[in-house]
């Protein structure tokens, strides 16, 4: 059997019965829009998220759109966020005219560095973007501080996280996404929660904004027909809901399965001195949406055709930082440059990690990562 990056195969085996019943059940009703499973979706994941409101839309870069349209964010308007990420969420930013302030991270976490974060503010900040990258909290409490301190909007990007949670020093626990004023996720199959098409969602705890997103995912209507402002379409199928409503009551389980792949591989690999094993944020849990090590002394690239010669995939995320891709120079001065960012970008390399694994092709791995640095 070939070793995947994510088995949704395998996973889907497990919950055939369900997931195939729901489904029927959307096209015998065919509810195929806003039909009862995306309002039973819905309900399932406030609780399960403990959040007052999750609007469902039609993807994770929509869900950010509508989340910095929904706060007002005008054109001019700057917002910070990591430049080690997806593309998704600054792209929302140029698609509406704001101006994305591209930040270092941590290298030991991977998310957006607090630290130093003033020397990035003007008049014109208005927001800052969090990135919970790879499946672990950023440090909320500092950046919640930080935002406060100068007047922000905070939007979590919790596209990689979902499930995790983050612990404040008072002792409060608080699941990523539900932290900031609105967070914003994505169910793109691979996601942790992921549907078998498009999905995202919207979260917040605020009464107003959750209206005013909910308009303006919906045309900017509150009434048929009669449009207060300019929105958009963005639907959460019901097939999708209906496939998410059963992986949903999963999800802590997939967790706990990606988390026991990962302690094997550290297991196994931290004793290798040219890599480095992922570090835990420490008032995170971590879901492992990737499981990302750090390769030391130029031979990431090596490593990886190593491991494809040998039937091992693996992935680069991210090969480029956000300020040196095309679409993205225009934001940044010439020689602009981040030193974490670029480290990284160069020394990351993603394993496979997902809900399904079996020991063989674990000790495969392990045994040809081994194999490749002579030990
Ligand atoms: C996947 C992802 C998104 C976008 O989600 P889509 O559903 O693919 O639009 C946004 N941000 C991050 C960090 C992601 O990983």
């Amino acid at each position: 059997m070939k070793i995947q990056m994510v088995d949704l195969k395998g996973q889907y085996a497990k919950i055939k019965k369900e997931v195939d019943a729901g489904i029927q059940d959307c096209i015998d009703n065919t509810a195929f829009i806003n039909g009862p499973a995306v309002k039973e979706f819905q309900q399932d994941f406030e609780k399960y998220l403990d959040v007052k409101h999750v609007i469902p839309c039609a993807n994770g870069t929509d869900a950010l759109q509508i989340a910095m349209m929904a706060l007002d964010l005008k054109p001019g308007d700057e917002v910070i966020c990591p430049a080690f990420t997806y593309v998704a969420t600054a792209e929302v930013m140029g698609l509406l005219g704001l101006k994305p302030i591209m930040v270092d991270v941590n290298e030991d976490t991977f998310d957006i560095e607090f630290r130093g974060l003033d020397k990035y503010l003007t008049p014109n900040t208005k927001a800052i973007v969090p990135v919970h990258l790879y499946g672990q909290s950023a440090d909320m409490e500092k950046i919640l501080e930080f935002a406060e301190k100068h007047n922000l909007f905070v939007i979590e990007d919790n596209a990689q996280a979902i499930g995790s949670d983050y612990t404040f020093s008072d002792g409060t626990v608080k699941k990523t996404g539900t932290i900031g004023h609105i967070g914003c996720t994505s169910f793109f199959p691979s996601k942790n929660l992921g549907c078998y098409g498009d999905g995202g969602a919207i979260m917040t705890n605020d009464d107003d904004l959750a209206l005013k997103i909910r308009m303006i995912a919906n045309h900017g209507q509150e009434k048929k027909y009669y449009h207060k402002v300019v929105g958009c379409n963005s639907r959460l199928d019901t097939i999708q809901a209906a496939v998410l409503k059963v992986k949903l009551k999963y999800l802590d389980e997939y967790s706990e399965a990606r988390n026991q792949m990962a302690s094997y591989y550290d297991e196994n690999l931290a004793g290798i001195s040219e890599i480095q094993v992922p570090k835990r944020a420490e008032n995170s849990t971590h879901v492992f949406h990737q499981y990302t090590l750090r390769v030391k002394n130029g031979k990431r690239d090596k490593l990886q055709q190593y491991l494809a010669e040998k039937n091992i995939p693996s992935m680069i995320y991210y090969p480029l930082p956000l300020y040196k891709q095309e679409a993205f120079k225009q934001y940044v001065s010439e020689g602009f440059g981040l030193p974490v960012t670029e480290k990284l970008c160069e020394e990351v390399i993603s394993l496979p990690i997902h809900t399904e694994f079996d020991q063989k092709s674990l000790d495969l791995i392990t045994a040809e990562i081994k194999s490749f640095f002579n030990v």
